[in-house]
């Protein structure tokens, strides 16, 4: 108990319930709040669509994807409630609140030059209170870092790392966990915020935090499904039978969200992506760009990896095998030759 206390302390929880935002943040009299979602795709489609379902009849949402195609829709698809902006700086400029849901560092770099340069954006338009900024995406920390430094230093807004994990059912279902890195006092607006697209909201320390928990948990994510695959693979290959093998492991010290939950095999672990022929699931693409980042971010702060260059050449690897390609990570199994 108390070693599992000590160890929660510096992980602030705070349990988000149904209270969604409410008018707290509104600056016009009559205490219409606007915001702005940027980036539908897989995650932000989905998290748009919770979070125009929970904001007042009455707010605004504007929304921005360079794909036309998935802004539309997107209007389409509500009556009321929602504008599409033409651009991004015009989302900064009508929205007091703008959440971001990018692929990678670049877009979101260019996404926020764009918002914020010049740095006349208060003055640009009708809300002159500071903006809120959260940003979902899974990016590297410095990056991140410059992009808050950009907002804080012009006083054009407060900015928040918040990535997600869940997936995107969790998206749809509105259950996702963010990991946010923000300033105490950005963090009661911030759980606000994204109570309306999931469950639960780790605050991790400062700005970058959440981005640092992240990539941390993705790296070992990545190492401990390269190690169950392996592990599978000999047991089976020593003539174990693979169920057998994975309930001794999952009551073993070997355990792992890998072996217990997606196991690599066939057959062990029904409805796990690899008794689907590996569809679903979280894209071995996706799992590679994490650790690539996580490796990034660990060697800018001198970080020693031993087995970090290693798993990403082999997923390098899996991410181009042509039975591979567009899989769920697990495929790593399939890649090394393992008993389908
Ligand atoms: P995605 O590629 O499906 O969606 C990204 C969207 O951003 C696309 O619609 C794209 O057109 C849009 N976009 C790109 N550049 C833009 C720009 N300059 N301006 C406006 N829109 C732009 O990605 P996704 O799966 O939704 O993931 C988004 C982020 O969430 C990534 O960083 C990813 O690593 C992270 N994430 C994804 C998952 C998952 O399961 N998909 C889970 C957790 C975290």
């Amino acid at each position: 108990m108390r070693t599992i206390s000590a160890v929660a302390t510096p992980l602030r929880r705070i349990s988000t319930g149904r209270q969604a935002a409410r008018r707290c943040f509104s600056t016009s009299h009559n205490l219409q709040a606007t915001w702005g979602f940027i980036g539908l795709g897989r995650m932000g489609y989905a998290m748009a669509k919770n979070l125009r379902a929970k904001l007042p009849a009455d707010d605004t949402l504007f929304v921005q994807d360079v794909n036309k195609a998935a802004s539309s829709k997107f209007l389409e698809e509500h009556a009321t409630g929602v504008r599409v902006a033409e651009n991004v700086r015009e989302v900064a400029e009508k929205a007091e609140t703008v959440i971001t849901c990018l692929p990678e560092p670049q877009h979101v770099s260019g996404v926020y030059r764009q918002m914020l340069e010049p740095a006349t954006l208060l003055k640009d338009s009708s809300t002159t209170k500071p903006r809120f900024f959260v940003d979902c995406s899974t990016i590297d920390i410095n990056t991140s870092r410059s992009v808050a430094e950009l907002a804080h230093s012009t006083g054009q807004g407060r900015f928040v790392d918040a990535p997600m994990s869940g997936g995107v059912v969790g998206a749809q279902a509105g259950t996702l966990t963010f990991m946010i890195g923000a300033a105490s006092e950005d963090v009661e607006r911030a759980t606000q915020v994204l109570s309306m697209m999931g469950r639960k909201v780790l605050h991790l320390g400062p700005q970058g935090s959440g981005l640092a928990g992240k990539l941390a948990n993705n790296y070992l994510l990545a190492l401990n499904n390269v190690a169950t695959a392996e592990a599978m693979n000999m047991g089976i290959r020593w003539g174990l039978e693979p169920k057998a093998l994975a309930g001794m492991l999952n009551i073993s010290t070997g355990k792992c969200w890998p072996s217990e939950v997606n196991n690599p095999v066939p057959g062990v672990i029904e409805g796990a992506p690899a008794s689907r022929g590996y569809d679903g699931g979280f894209g071995v693409a996706l799992a590679n760009k994490d650790l690539k980042l996580a490796i990034k971010a660990a060697k800018e702060a001198g970080v020693k990896l031993a087995l970090g260059d290693h798993a990403k050449a082999l997923y390098d690897e899996v991410e181009q095998a042509e039975n591979c390609k567009g899989k769920d990570f697990s495929v790593v199994y399939r890649y090394l030759g393992g008993k389908e």
